[in-house]
């Protein structure tokens, strides 16, 4: 078989006799082809139409490959679709234009069925593991759900949009009681098992555009938008029940199961400033008074602060079980950190990057392969976009870097891009110079050791 899909491939050519053949071969091998005759057309077909890869003609009349090209590849739902260009034998120049607005690769005409063939397999191949590698960067591997990096970018969104338009916002925290204790008696695997069942009932309470999120080992957060905190309480304590009554069996016959309790803090964006670092913290004050009151409940952070029971970032006022809490925290996020990987490489958190795919070693390596292919070149594309002022290729080139560094492990190459990422947007264009500097030799230092680690691969 030459294809594992059943692809859609949109094939654009002025010539009828060209575009006839094309959709006979392509059909042969099992894609689903939708011809256009000029690049108009093609436009308006993907306009309405989910593609998996296009082959555009580059001389046409009217609309020409590469204008109808630089088009695609401008537009955000559309850029990440692979395009083969086709062109004559003698259209050099031409093919380099494609290929530097983006175009995946070319095929010359009249085309040996055989070379497209493989030169789509490639396209495909690579579109689907950048996917892949983008979604991992977002996902918490063991529940599924969103990671922090994700919630923390969504939410920053999120807020975004209920300051512009004056819109309630709500910040949830939760953290499972005596959390230990399941471990301790049951062992780690169940205690997995827990944590995944935990966030699957997290993900199933709360609704579809809510923002529901592993943010630490037993910890999550839900961003509710748009909603006041009388109803996000409401939610979080149907929550609470569902939880208190949630059973998970245990692996064995002994028909046991157990049963977790959770408590929650909840902060609204009228009592804190609207700013994501407040309101999770005003969120996570509401939690250790939950803690510290029993446990399993729902603690309206507001209304601590109306009370002023509490006051933000004066651990004085901390009770001690507090005090201790916050304590147990600070060092539960350190020794996350210790574990240790199966081999080193400098700049990259290898335990980090294997954890993102389940720990298997070959396809983390297969993975460092594409990252060096897909992002060596990024120094310098980079630096000329910034240089340029080129702002949407910055955005998008940074946005991306920002991903896959996360998702290899690449931790210090992840903060400083994501601090240039928050320059470009914000377009404080006087940061870019000094954060590209960051970003350009953290990312020489991680392409130059995965180098040398990748050639020592291949030598033993
Ligand atoms: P409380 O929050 O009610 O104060 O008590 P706790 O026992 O839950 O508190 P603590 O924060 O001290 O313990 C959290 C535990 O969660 C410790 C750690 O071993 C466990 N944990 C963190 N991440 C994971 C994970 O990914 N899997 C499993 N099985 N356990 C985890
Ligand atoms: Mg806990
Ligand atoms: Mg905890």
């Amino acid at each position: 078989m030459i294809f594992d899909k059943n692809y859609k491939i949109l094939a654009v050519d002025d010539a009828k006799d060209s575009q006839m053949l094309l959709a006979f071969d392509l059909q042969s091998v099992g894609c689903e082809v939708i011809s256009a005759g000029s690049g108009k057309i093609a436009l308006s077909i993907l306009a309405t139409t989910d593609i998996d890869l296009i082959i555009l003609d580059l001389h046409m009349p009217g609309l020409s490959g590469l204008a109808t090209l630089e088009i695609i590849k401008d537009k955000g739902d559309w850029q990440m679709v692979p395009v083969i260009m086709l062109s004559s034998s003698d259209g050099e120049n031409e093919i380099v234009s494609a290929l530097e607005l983006g175009a995946s690769d070319y095929v010359v005409k009249p085309y040996i069925s055989k070379v497209l063939f493989a030169r789509m397999r490639t396209a495909l191949r690579l579109r689907e593991k950048t996917k892949a590698l983008e979604d991992l960067a977002k996902t918490d591997f063991l529940t599924g759900i969103k990671n922090r990096a994700c919630f923390d970018e969504l939410c920053s969104n999120a807020i975004s949009q209920a300051q512009r338009n004056k819109f309630p916002i709500v910040f949830a925290m939760f953290d499972i009681d005596f959390f230990k204790q399941v471990n301790d008696d049951y062992g780690h695997e169940i205690g997995d098992k827990v944590l995944i069942a935990f966030a699957s009932c997290l993900a199933e309470c709360f609704r579809d555009y809510d923002i529901v999120a592993r943010i630490g080992g037993e910890e999550f957060a839900v961003c509710l938008p748009n909603t006041l905190m009388d109803e996000a309480l409401i939610a979080c304590e149907r929550f609470r029940v569902t939880i208190a009554k949630m059973r998970v069996s245990l692996n064995n016959d002994t028909n046991k199961e157990v049963d977790i309790t959770v408590s929650i803090g909840v902060a609204s964006s009228t009592s804190a400033t609207l700013d994501m670092t407040n309101l999770l913290r005003q969120a996570d004050i509401g939690l250790y008074h939950a803690k510290s009151n029993g446990r399993n409940q729902v603690v309206d952070a507001d209304q601590l602060l109306d009370n002023a029971i509490v006051t933000i970032g004066d651990f004085s006022e901390y009770t001690e079980e507090e005090k201790h809490f916050i304590k147990a925290r600070e060092s539960e996020s350190e020794h996350a950190n210790e574990a240790q990987g199966a081999f080193v490489i400098e700049g990259l958190e290898i335990e980090i990057g294997m954890a993102n795919v389940l720990g298997d070693e070959q396809l983390y390596k297969d993975i460092l392969l594409m990252f060096y292919q897909d992002h060596a070149g990024d120094v310098i594309k980079l630096s000329n976009a910034i240089e340029n002022n080129d702002y949407e290729s910055s955005k998008h080139l940074v946005h991306t870097l920002k991903g896959v560094s996360c998702s290899v492990g690449a931790m210090q190459l992840f903060e400083v891009t994501k601090l240039l990422d928050i320059a470009i947007n914000e377009k404080n264009e006087a940061s870019y110079a000094p954060l590209l500097k960051d970003v350009v030799t953290e990312l020489n230092l991680v392409m130059q050791n995965i180098d040398t680690y990748l050639a020592s691969a291949t030598d033993s």
